[in-house]
């Protein structure tokens, strides 16, 4: 359970639930094999969320959801369907032109509903109709664009710039499949061009759930096992303006119906939660950028502060690299001590050792005065890294 975060409350500490395995078949020449993976359910200890812990890596997911994998336990039962749709009607409504986005959409079948039911009552701009999921099915709807996109990493590059405009998104039955659902709807949040827009979240309800209905809503399949409360938490804790929520069951199935906003209104308090969130995430990618570079080149991490000590705190990958000379650490002032026995160096005896210097400290003025010692001494510009850039112009 190692670095692993509650999407919910971002604290660190879990107790173990049950573990769970899944298996597959696999076939080696005409010899079949049961290939298993092992996951848990994991519970935080501070908010109480649960989630399935394991491999999800992008191999496992595969695994997991197999070509012949099928879901169709909202499919089946076009009354929900129905019911979103009555539901999100009065918003629809207040939107002048909908571009409606559908995240996890499958086939098209619920904006095929909406599209059908309530077409008297909304003006569709057909090309505005938009479905993204992990793969693209065959059955295609008209009037519909579908576009395969990695949910898991909808901030990589090639995601973001398939995902079109829009101001009406539905995430239905979707999020508690994703590895990461806070950064999903982070991201969301953080790309929509529009001021504002409307996001339909539906996942099963845990607070609904019975008995029965345990065997085939417990699987690694659904890593995240949301309540109401918590659902509304993570939502209102990224920026989003709570609208309307629901708990229901409809034909067996446990849901819990939630409807946000993106709030402009919101945006100084957003800013200090996404601020943190990108705290978190700077300092692990930092974290990557130094064990990727001194996989090849000698790497010298510049600038011994809180920095570095937050990062060795985090990943004692980190040390344990310093530890056996795989980086070293340089500082101008604190040249000669140790911090936790790893010498530290001065930037003058390093020239011509050191193949990369990762600067450490955050502030402007620092890294600045960093990066012109630097050259001074004769390190080229090339090989002076600052990793805070590209990360929103925000140091
Ligand atoms: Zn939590």
């Amino acid at each position: 359970m190692k670095n692993l975060i509650c999407c919910v409350c971002r604290k660190t500490v879990f107790s173990s639930l049950t573990s769970m395995s899944f298996s597959v078949w696999e076939k080696k020449g005409q010899k079949l094999e049961r290939l298993e993976k092992k996951y848990e359910l994991i519970e935080c200890k501070f908010c109480g969320h649960v989630m399935c812990e394991g491999d999800y890596s992008e191999e496992a997911f595969n695994l997991l959801y197999s070509r012949d994998y099928q879901d169709d336990t909202i499919a089946s039962r076009p009354s929900i369907y129905r019911d979103i749709a009555t539901f999100n009607l009065p918003y629809l409504l207040s939107l002048k032109k909908l571009k409606i986005a559908d995240f996890g959409g499958s086939s098209g079948d619920f904006v095929i509903v909406l599209s059908k039911n309530e077409r008297h009552k909304l003006d569709f701009n057909c090309s505005n109709i938009c479905v993204y999921d992990f793969r693209l099915t065959t059955e295609k709807a008209r009037g519909v664009t579908f576009h395969e996109i990695n949910l898991n990493n909808i901030s990589e590059t090639f995601c973001l710039n398939s995902i079109r405009e829009f101001n009406y998104a539905f995430c239905i039955h979707t999020l508690e499949h994703l590895v990461d659902p806070r950064e999903f709807l982070t991201t969301l949040y953080d790309i929509s061009s529009d001021k504002e827009f409307y996001l339909y979240i539906e996942v099963p309800a845990n607070e609904l759930l019975s008995i029965s209905q345990l065997a085939s809503l417990v699987c690694p399949q659904h890593k995240h096992y949301f309540t109401l409360t918590n659902l509304v938490k993570m939502c209102t804790d990224i920026g989003y303006e709570l609208i309307r929520t629901e708990l229901v069951e409809t034909e067996g199935v446990p849901r819990i119906k939630c409807l946000v906003h993106k709030n402009a209104v919101a945006a100084p308090r957003t800013r200090i939660v996404n601020y943190l969130h990108d705290r978190e995430q700077r300092i692990k990618k930092t974290t990557d950028l130094i064990i990727k570079s001194s996989s090849t080149l000698i790497t010298g991490l510049w600038g011994i502060g809180n920095e570095l000590y937050e990062m060795m705190k985090r990943f004692p990958d980190i040390y344990e690299l310093a530890k056996n000379s795989n980086i070293f650490l340089i500082d101008k002032n604190l040249a000669g001590t140790t911090y936790l026995d790893i010498p530290i160096y001065s930037p003058k005896e390093k020239v011509g050792t050191v193949e990369n210097i990762i600067i450490m400290p955050k502030e402007a003025q620092t890294i600045k005065a960093i990066e012109t010692d630097a050259v001074k001494l004769g390190y080229t510009q090339e090989t002076i890294i600052n990793p805070y850039i590209n990360n929103q112009g925000e140091m």
